[in-house]
């Protein structure tokens, strides 16, 4: 190949030799006469010198031209500089061009292809091309080629085949809403943009595979956060006659096997598990961040014994301690706390403050009687913050979750260095939706109730809706330093408790039929036990490599209002394609 590496390849052996590189002009700086350019590509920097001693007018008029971003080739010898450039890895030596041809000329960029750039997210994404040419994103783009590389050989070697499942399917309910297709052969139906292989992988164990994956975009239609994106990639798999932990043993086996090759990390296993109740109580959350402690403590029994209306009269009184805080916290940063925790559902927030050895603060007057016992419980010491919500459990628990999570962020409490993986396990198979006025499943309708609990849904799956929080699931997710990595469970695999599951979902049989008929009918046919389990891919990704937002580990995403500013999708289409697909828009677009 005329290319005789990559300029960031070069070294010690090419000493003396003559060599072709190509690549884009990071930098050109004249220095009385000389012309040097840093010559970049995927793998580096190399200095080029141009030395009008040695080269014709001709080539010195051409290296004069270059600019940022102008594609070139060169080619001359490598020489062992005078003065070492000890911030790049090639620093020792330069290339004394002899050739030079520029392969495309460049516009000013938009912005400087440089780690760091101060520029705002719409333009690098309206320019994500340029985007990605800066070394910190390519060099994300190939931790996450990293991670696939080793899920791919650590599942082969697993036994796992690797299947893909179609994407114009039918809807499966995983929660969100779908992306819809329509179909020009068949007027007026819709296929649905998998929100994840859920049905067809479980379809694929009824096929006696034993052990599927595939890396694959799941598509969900709802509002966008750091951690979310309308289209996303899942390491998706799906396992045969196996329980719980031997699940769980396999995925451990896989993150450890990724930590390894990717960060150079050991984790130890097993992985700490810990109850879905516990994740709620000790951290007001399911996906509990234990790079830090500031658990939430239950003081309703101790609070009930004042006078204090706001505590007597509430559910539960749970408090978190600040632990050695009180003075950064004025009134006015207080109130701040205050309107995080309404805004995570509490009512309000009580606090107060040891500071020289005395109790103060919003409700310290109150506390009087219960200030020898409170500073034993929360093993108060001077200038400790106390803040207490006092509410419903789980009002409780999400507000003093959310102010947990803060006040480790603004004081940076939380070691970076860190990979906490944990399991939660133990679910609830449903959880209740305000926003319906319903229960709906935890993780998804397929998951299989435990024993113990499968009684408290009905014969005919109706049921006392107060039992159906009694029910718990065979689910476990895998969180990740307050992340939700992943998630799985163990499946139904009978006809007859898939249709009460979905009768306690508020299908009637008719829909339940309409739906799922397919699956309903597979478990007529010998299907055996199963489950599985998903990662997100790209919150991995993100996490390996220190982001918080997965748009810096997918290589074109969407914005906030899910629109792809470099291609303008989504975008009008002509009449004629939308009369070809029997759609009539209501003509809002202007
Ligand atoms: N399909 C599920 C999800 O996308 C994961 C699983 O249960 O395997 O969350």
């Amino acid at each position: 190949m005329k290319r005789t590496c990559y300029a960031g390849q070069v070294n010690e052996q090419h000493v003396g030799q003559e060599i072709t590189l190509k690549g884009w002009v990071d930098r050109r700086r004249d220095l009385g006469g000389l012309i040097f350019i840093d010559l970049r590509d995927r793998e580096g920097l190399m200095q080029i010198t141009f030395n009008p001693e040695d080269l014709s007018d001709e080539i010195m008029a051409q290296a004069e031209k270059l600019r940022a971003e102008f594609v070139i080739e060169v080619t001359g010898k490598i020489a062992v500089k005078d003065v070492a450039n000890e911030k790049i890895a090639t620093g020792k030596w330069e290339l004394k061009a002899s050739e030079l041809t520029v392969l495309a000329a460049s516009q000013t960029p938009p912005f400087e292809i440089k780690d760091g750039v101060e520029v705002s997210d719409e333009l690098r994404l309206r320019y994500r091309y340029l985007d990605l040419r800066r070394p910190e994103m390519l060099a994300n783009m190939r931790m996450r080629h990293a991670i696939t590389r080793n899920v791919r050989s650590f599942l082969d070697e697993a036994g796992f085949i690797d299947t893909e499942t179609p994407m114009l399917a039918k809807s499966t309910p995983e929660g969100a809403r779908d992306y819809l297709v329509p179909s020009r052969v068949n007027e007026g139906h819709f296929y649905a943009l998998p929100q994840s292989p859920q049905i067809t992988k479980q379809l694929l164990m009824g096929s006696g595979f034993d052990r599927y994956y595939q890396i694959v975009k799941c598509f969900r239609d709802e509002d966008l956060r750091g951690d979310r994106q309308p289209e996303f990639t899942q390491i998706d798999l799906e396992t045969s006659f196996l329980d719980e932990e031997e699940i769980q043993e396999i995925v451990e086996g896989l993150l450890q096997n990724v930590m390894k090759n990717v960060k150079g990390i050991d984790i130890s296993l097993p992985l700490t598990r810990m109850a879905y109740d516990d994740a709620m109580n000790f951290y007001g959350s399911d996906k509990p961040d234990t790079r830090f402690e500031m658990r939430l403590s239950d003081m309703t029994e101790l609070a009930h014994k004042t006078d204090f209306k706001v505590f007597t009269e509430a559910p539960v009184v749970k408090a978190i301690v600040a632990k050695n805080l009180a003075s950064n916290y004025s009134r006015k940063e207080i109130d701040k706390l205050t309107e995080l925790a309404k805004q995570n559902g509490a009512h309000g927030l009580a606090w107060v403050k040891l500071e020289n050895g005395e109790l103060s603060g919003s409700v310290a007057k109150f506390l009087t009687e219960i200030s020898d016992e409170l500073r034993l419980e929360l093993k108060l010491e001077d200038n400790d913050l106390v803040l207490f919500v006092a509410d419903t459990l789980g009002n409780a628990n999400s507000a003093l979750g959310a102010l947990r999570l803060h006040i480790a962020k603004a004081h940076d409490l939380i070691d970076q260095s860190l990979f906490n993986f944990l399991w939660i396990v133990d679910w609830p198979l449903f959880e209740w939706s305000e926003e319906e006025g319903r229960y709906m499943s935890a993780h998804h309708p397929f998951t299989l109730p435990t024993e113990e609990t499968v009684g408290y849904l009905l014969a005919d799956g109706r049921s006392e809706d107060s039992d159906l929080q009694k029910v718990r699931a065979h689910a476990y997710d895998i969180v990740l330093n307050g992340y939700e990595l992943g998630g799985g469970s163990l499946r139904i695999n009978t006809r007859e408790l898939q249709e009460q599951m979905l009768t306690a979902l508020g299908f009637s049989q008719e829909e339940a039929e309409e739906q799922f008929g397919f699956l309903l009918e597979a478990f007529d046919f010998g299907f055996p036990p199963h489950g599985g389990l998903a990662i997100g891919l790209d919150r991995f990704a993100m996490l390996l490599a220190g982001k918080d937002n997965i748009r810096e580990v997918i290589a074109f995403p969407k914005n906030k209002r899910a629109i792809d500013p470099l291609t303008e999708a989504p975008s009008p289409v002509t009449q004629k394609q939308l009369d070809e697909l029997h759609i009539n828009t209501i003509d809002t677009i202007k």
